[in-house]
Protein backbone atom coordinates (compact mmCIF):
# COMPACT_ATOMS: atom_id res chain seq x y z
CA UNK A 1 0.00 0.00 0.00
CA UNK A 2 1.84 3.37 -0.72
CA UNK A 3 2.38 5.37 1.80
CA UNK A 4 -0.88 7.08 3.80
CA UNK A 5 0.21 10.72 2.83
CA UNK A 6 -0.28 10.12 -0.72
CA UNK A 7 -3.95 9.29 0.08
CA UNK A 8 -5.15 12.70 1.30
CA UNK A 9 -9.02 12.28 2.70
CA UNK A 10 -11.13 15.46 2.45
CA UNK A 11 -9.17 17.14 -0.52
CA UNK A 12 -10.62 17.37 -3.98
CA UNK A 13 -8.23 15.59 -6.15
CA UNK A 14 -8.63 16.10 -10.47
CA UNK A 15 -8.54 12.97 -11.30
CA UNK A 16 -8.69 13.24 -14.94
CA UNK A 17 -10.78 14.82 -17.68
CA UNK A 18 -14.02 15.73 -16.32
CA UNK A 19 -13.43 13.92 -13.10
CA UNK A 20 -12.39 15.13 -9.20
CA UNK A 21 -12.42 12.75 -6.22
CA UNK A 22 -12.95 13.08 -2.84
CA UNK A 23 -11.80 10.59 -0.51
CA UNK A 24 -13.33 9.21 2.46
CA UNK A 25 -12.07 8.91 5.61
CA UNK A 26 -12.71 4.98 5.85
CA UNK A 27 -9.21 2.93 4.95
CA UNK A 28 -9.67 -0.77 6.41
CA UNK A 29 -8.35 -4.19 4.69
CA UNK A 30 -11.38 -3.82 2.74
CA UNK A 31 -11.61 -0.53 1.85
CA UNK A 32 -7.86 -0.45 1.23
CA UNK A 33 -7.43 3.78 1.49
CA UNK A 34 -11.00 4.37 1.71
CA UNK A 35 -13.84 5.68 -0.98
CA UNK A 36 -13.34 7.45 -3.06
CA UNK A 37 -16.17 9.34 -4.31
CA UNK A 38 -16.39 10.56 -7.86
CA UNK A 39 -17.71 14.26 -8.93
CA UNK A 40 -18.72 14.15 -12.98
CA UNK A 41 -18.48 17.18 -14.30
CA UNK A 42 -18.19 21.30 -14.08
CA UNK A 43 -21.36 23.51 -12.66
CA UNK A 44 -23.73 20.61 -13.26
CA UNK A 45 -22.68 17.59 -11.93
CA UNK A 46 -23.22 13.83 -10.73
CA UNK A 47 -21.97 12.40 -7.78
CA UNK A 48 -20.76 8.33 -7.26
CA UNK A 49 -20.49 6.54 -4.83
CA UNK A 50 -21.08 9.21 -1.84
CA UNK A 51 -19.76 6.71 0.55
CA UNK A 52 -20.27 5.85 3.78
CA UNK A 53 -22.28 8.32 5.86
CA UNK A 54 -19.83 9.97 7.69
CA UNK A 55 -20.11 13.67 8.78
CA UNK A 56 -16.57 14.69 7.88
CA UNK A 57 -16.57 13.04 4.64
CA UNK A 58 -19.91 14.75 4.02
CA UNK A 59 -18.69 18.00 5.07
CA UNK A 60 -16.08 17.98 2.58
CA UNK A 61 -18.00 16.70 0.05
CA UNK A 62 -20.76 19.54 0.64
CA UNK A 63 -17.85 22.17 0.12
CA UNK A 64 -16.86 20.41 -2.87
CA UNK A 65 -19.74 21.34 -4.30
CA UNK A 66 -21.09 23.95 -3.09
CA UNK A 67 -21.87 26.74 -6.20
CA UNK A 68 -22.56 23.65 -8.29
CA UNK A 69 -25.56 22.22 -9.55
CA UNK A 70 -25.97 17.91 -8.18
CA UNK A 71 -28.41 16.75 -10.87
CA UNK A 72 -27.49 13.10 -9.93
CA UNK A 73 -26.12 11.01 -6.97
CA UNK A 74 -25.55 7.93 -8.33
CA UNK A 75 -24.36 4.78 -6.70
CA UNK A 76 -22.60 1.43 -7.86
CA UNK A 77 -24.60 -0.62 -5.49
CA UNK A 78 -25.65 -0.61 -1.69
CA UNK A 79 -22.32 -2.27 0.88
CA UNK A 80 -22.38 0.50 3.49
CA UNK A 81 -18.75 1.90 2.18
CA UNK A 82 -20.78 3.34 -1.14
CA UNK A 83 -24.46 4.36 -0.90
CA UNK A 84 -25.47 5.91 2.67
CA UNK A 85 -24.11 8.75 2.25
CA UNK A 86 -26.70 9.26 -0.96
CA UNK A 87 -29.68 9.98 1.50
CA UNK A 88 -27.88 12.68 3.43
CA UNK A 89 -26.52 14.71 0.49
CA UNK A 90 -29.76 14.64 -1.42
CA UNK A 91 -31.80 16.32 1.12
CA UNK A 92 -28.80 18.84 1.64
CA UNK A 93 -28.88 19.69 -2.53
CA UNK A 94 -32.34 18.53 -3.34
CA UNK A 95 -30.66 16.25 -5.75
CA UNK A 96 -32.46 12.85 -6.87
CA UNK A 97 -30.76 9.27 -5.83
CA UNK A 98 -30.62 7.27 -9.22
CA UNK A 99 -28.64 4.32 -9.61
CA UNK A 100 -28.46 0.45 -8.96
CA UNK A 101 -31.64 -1.18 -7.15
CA UNK A 102 -31.88 -1.28 -3.90
CA UNK A 103 -31.93 -4.58 -2.45
CA UNK A 104 -34.13 -6.44 -0.17
CA UNK A 105 -32.43 -9.59 1.38
CA UNK A 106 -34.44 -11.47 3.97
CA UNK A 107 -30.67 -12.58 4.76
CA UNK A 108 -28.03 -10.81 4.85
CA UNK A 109 -25.49 -13.88 5.45
CA UNK A 110 -22.01 -14.30 6.64
CA UNK A 111 -21.01 -11.32 5.01
CA UNK A 112 -16.87 -10.81 4.87
CA UNK A 113 -16.11 -7.29 3.47
CA UNK A 114 -19.14 -5.02 3.94
CA UNK A 115 -22.77 -5.07 4.96
CA UNK A 116 -25.34 -3.51 2.88
CA UNK A 117 -27.30 -0.38 3.14
CA UNK A 118 -30.75 -0.94 4.26
CA UNK A 119 -31.80 2.25 3.76
CA UNK A 120 -30.94 3.25 0.29
CA UNK A 121 -33.98 4.46 -1.71
CA UNK A 122 -32.83 5.36 -5.37
CA UNK A 123 -35.30 7.93 -6.67
CA UNK A 124 -34.88 6.06 -9.85
CA UNK A 125 -33.12 2.69 -10.96
CA UNK A 126 -31.07 2.25 -14.02
CA UNK A 127 -30.59 -0.61 -16.12
CA UNK A 128 -28.34 -1.60 -18.57
CA UNK A 129 -27.42 0.87 -21.53
CA UNK A 130 -29.55 3.30 -19.66
CA UNK A 131 -28.36 6.96 -19.93
CA UNK A 132 -28.29 10.24 -18.16
CA UNK A 133 -27.26 13.32 -19.41
CA UNK A 134 -25.51 16.93 -18.18
CA UNK A 135 -23.82 20.04 -19.89
CA UNK A 136 -20.94 18.35 -21.29
CA UNK A 137 -21.17 14.33 -19.85
CA UNK A 138 -22.99 11.53 -20.38
CA UNK A 139 -23.22 8.73 -18.03
CA UNK A 140 -24.36 5.05 -19.07
CA UNK A 141 -25.53 2.16 -16.79
CA UNK A 142 -23.26 -0.98 -17.51
CA UNK A 143 -24.98 -3.60 -15.53
CA UNK A 144 -21.77 -5.78 -13.76
CA UNK A 145 -23.26 -8.26 -11.16
CA UNK A 146 -20.97 -10.53 -9.09
CA UNK A 147 -20.05 -8.38 -6.40
CA UNK A 148 -23.02 -7.50 -5.73
CA UNK A 149 -26.57 -8.82 -7.58
CA UNK A 150 -27.14 -4.85 -8.39
CA UNK A 151 -23.98 -4.08 -8.92
CA UNK A 152 -23.80 -1.03 -11.86
CA UNK A 153 -20.38 0.40 -13.34
CA UNK A 154 -21.06 3.93 -14.85
CA UNK A 155 -19.42 4.53 -18.55
CA UNK A 156 -18.25 8.66 -19.15
CA UNK A 157 -17.74 8.11 -22.90
CA UNK A 158 -16.61 11.89 -23.37
CA UNK A 159 -13.59 10.59 -21.19
CA UNK A 160 -13.41 7.09 -22.27
CA UNK A 161 -13.93 6.13 -18.97
CA UNK A 162 -15.44 3.32 -16.85
CA UNK A 163 -15.95 4.05 -12.98
CA UNK A 164 -15.68 0.36 -11.55
CA UNK A 165 -16.93 0.81 -8.23
CA UNK A 166 -16.01 -2.46 -6.46
CA UNK A 167 -16.58 -4.74 -9.70
CA UNK A 168 -12.78 -4.23 -11.03
CA UNK A 169 -10.29 -2.30 -8.44
CA UNK A 170 -6.16 -1.78 -9.56
CA UNK A 171 -5.09 -2.90 -5.60
CA UNK A 172 -7.23 -6.17 -5.25
CA UNK A 173 -9.24 -8.67 -6.23
CA UNK A 174 -13.09 -8.15 -4.98
CA UNK A 175 -14.92 -9.83 -2.64
CA UNK A 176 -17.41 -12.29 -4.44
CA UNK A 177 -19.59 -13.37 -1.02
CA UNK A 178 -22.83 -15.78 -1.55
CA UNK A 179 -25.51 -15.98 -1.33
CA UNK A 180 -25.99 -12.69 -3.26
CA UNK A 181 -22.37 -12.95 -4.29
CA UNK A 182 -22.14 -14.98 -7.69
CA UNK A 183 -19.13 -16.28 -8.92
CA UNK A 184 -20.08 -17.31 -12.53
CA UNK A 185 -21.82 -13.57 -12.88
CA UNK A 186 -18.88 -12.15 -11.76
CA UNK A 187 -16.98 -13.56 -14.40
CA UNK A 188 -19.41 -12.89 -17.22
CA UNK A 189 -19.21 -9.03 -15.84
CA UNK A 190 -15.58 -9.56 -16.21
CA UNK A 191 -15.69 -10.84 -20.08
CA UNK A 192 -18.53 -7.89 -20.57
CA UNK A 193 -15.71 -5.22 -19.71
CA UNK A 194 -12.71 -6.79 -22.00
CA UNK A 195 -15.92 -6.25 -25.53
CA UNK A 196 -15.72 -2.51 -24.42
CA UNK A 197 -13.35 -0.02 -25.27
CA UNK A 198 -12.67 2.06 -21.99
CA UNK A 199 -9.41 3.82 -21.90
CA UNK A 200 -9.79 4.02 -18.14
CA UNK A 201 -11.31 2.79 -15.16
CA UNK A 202 -12.21 4.88 -12.14
CA UNK A 203 -12.62 2.43 -9.34
CA UNK A 204 -14.27 3.00 -6.08
CA UNK A 205 -10.98 2.07 -3.97
CA UNK A 206 -7.18 2.58 -5.24
CA UNK A 207 -5.85 4.52 -7.91
CA UNK A 208 -7.22 5.19 -11.51
CA UNK A 209 -6.39 2.04 -13.81
CA UNK A 210 -4.88 2.97 -17.43
CA UNK A 211 -4.25 -0.10 -18.46
CA UNK A 212 -7.86 -1.57 -17.94
CA UNK A 213 -7.92 -4.70 -20.61
CA UNK A 214 -4.83 -5.92 -19.07
CA UNK A 215 -6.02 -6.03 -15.83
CA UNK A 216 -9.64 -7.64 -16.73
CA UNK A 217 -7.56 -10.32 -18.64
CA UNK A 218 -5.41 -10.78 -15.61
CA UNK A 219 -8.22 -11.27 -13.46
CA UNK A 220 -9.96 -13.75 -15.34
CA UNK A 221 -6.78 -15.67 -15.45
CA UNK A 222 -6.35 -15.62 -11.48
CA UNK A 223 -10.12 -16.53 -11.16
CA UNK A 224 -9.26 -19.85 -13.34
CA UNK A 225 -6.16 -20.05 -10.95
CA UNK A 226 -8.35 -20.27 -7.97
CA UNK A 227 -10.60 -22.50 -9.56
CA UNK A 228 -7.96 -25.17 -10.39
CA UNK A 229 -6.27 -24.88 -7.20
CA UNK A 230 -10.00 -25.91 -5.86
CA UNK A 231 -10.04 -28.46 -7.51
CA UNK A 232 -6.54 -29.78 -7.06
CA UNK A 233 -7.28 -29.50 -3.20
CA UNK A 234 -10.34 -31.83 -3.50
CA UNK A 235 -8.65 -34.18 -5.55
CA UNK A 236 -6.29 -34.64 -2.80
CA UNK A 237 -9.56 -35.08 -0.73
CA UNK A 238 -8.79 -31.19 1.46
CA UNK A 239 -12.42 -30.30 0.95
CA UNK A 240 -13.18 -27.61 3.66
CA UNK A 241 -12.92 -24.09 2.98
CA UNK A 242 -11.03 -23.05 5.88
CA UNK A 243 -8.02 -25.63 5.21
CA UNK A 244 -7.85 -24.68 1.49
CA UNK A 245 -7.89 -20.39 2.30
CA UNK A 246 -4.63 -20.59 4.30
CA UNK A 247 -2.70 -22.61 1.47
CA UNK A 248 -4.49 -20.97 -1.26
CA UNK A 249 -3.97 -16.90 0.42
CA UNK A 250 -0.48 -17.38 2.16
CA UNK A 251 1.23 -13.74 1.72
CA UNK A 252 -2.31 -12.18 2.35
CA UNK A 253 -3.13 -10.33 5.12
CA UNK A 254 -5.11 -12.65 7.71
CA UNK A 255 -7.17 -10.51 8.41
CA UNK A 256 -9.03 -10.98 4.69
CA UNK A 257 -8.86 -14.71 5.12
CA UNK A 258 -12.72 -14.81 6.05
CA UNK A 259 -13.41 -12.79 2.63
CA UNK A 260 -11.07 -15.06 0.79
CA UNK A 261 -13.28 -18.21 2.33
CA UNK A 262 -16.42 -16.45 0.85
CA UNK A 263 -14.87 -16.54 -2.64
CA UNK A 264 -13.43 -19.98 -2.24
CA UNK A 265 -17.19 -20.69 -1.32
CA UNK A 266 -18.69 -18.34 -4.48
CA UNK A 267 -16.29 -20.47 -6.78
CA UNK A 268 -17.58 -24.26 -5.28
CA UNK A 269 -21.07 -22.75 -5.79
CA UNK A 270 -20.17 -22.02 -8.77
CA UNK A 271 -18.59 -25.58 -9.64
CA UNK A 272 -21.57 -27.57 -8.09
CA UNK A 273 -23.93 -25.89 -10.85
CA UNK A 274 -21.19 -26.53 -13.27
CA UNK A 275 -21.69 -30.48 -12.10
CA UNK A 276 -18.00 -30.70 -11.13
CA UNK A 277 -18.06 -31.15 -7.53
CA UNK A 278 -20.77 -31.65 -4.68
CA UNK A 279 -21.14 -30.95 -1.21
CA UNK A 280 -21.32 -32.72 1.84
CA UNK A 281 -21.81 -31.08 5.07
CA UNK A 282 -18.95 -28.57 5.21
CA UNK A 283 -16.94 -31.09 3.15
CA UNK A 284 -16.70 -30.61 -1.17
CA UNK A 285 -15.69 -33.16 -3.37
CA UNK A 286 -15.26 -33.66 -7.08
CA UNK A 287 -18.08 -35.23 -8.41
CA UNK A 288 -18.24 -38.69 -10.19
ZN1 LIG B 1 -18.77 -3.55 -2.09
Amino acid sequence: MPAMEQWPTGEIEHAGPLVRRLLAPNPSPFTYSGTQTYIVGEGEVAVIDPGPDDERHLAALREALSGEKVVAILCTHTHRDHSPAAKPLSQGMDAPIIGCAPLTLEDDGPRADAAFDPDYRPDRVLTHGERLDGSGWTLEAVATPGHTSNHLCFALPEAGALFTGDHVMGWSTTVVSPPDGDMAAYMGSLELLLGRNDRIYYPAHGPAVETPQRLVRGLIGHRRQREGQILRHLERGEGRIQDMVPHMYKGVDARLHPAAGRSVLAHLIDLQARGLVVQEGERWKCAG
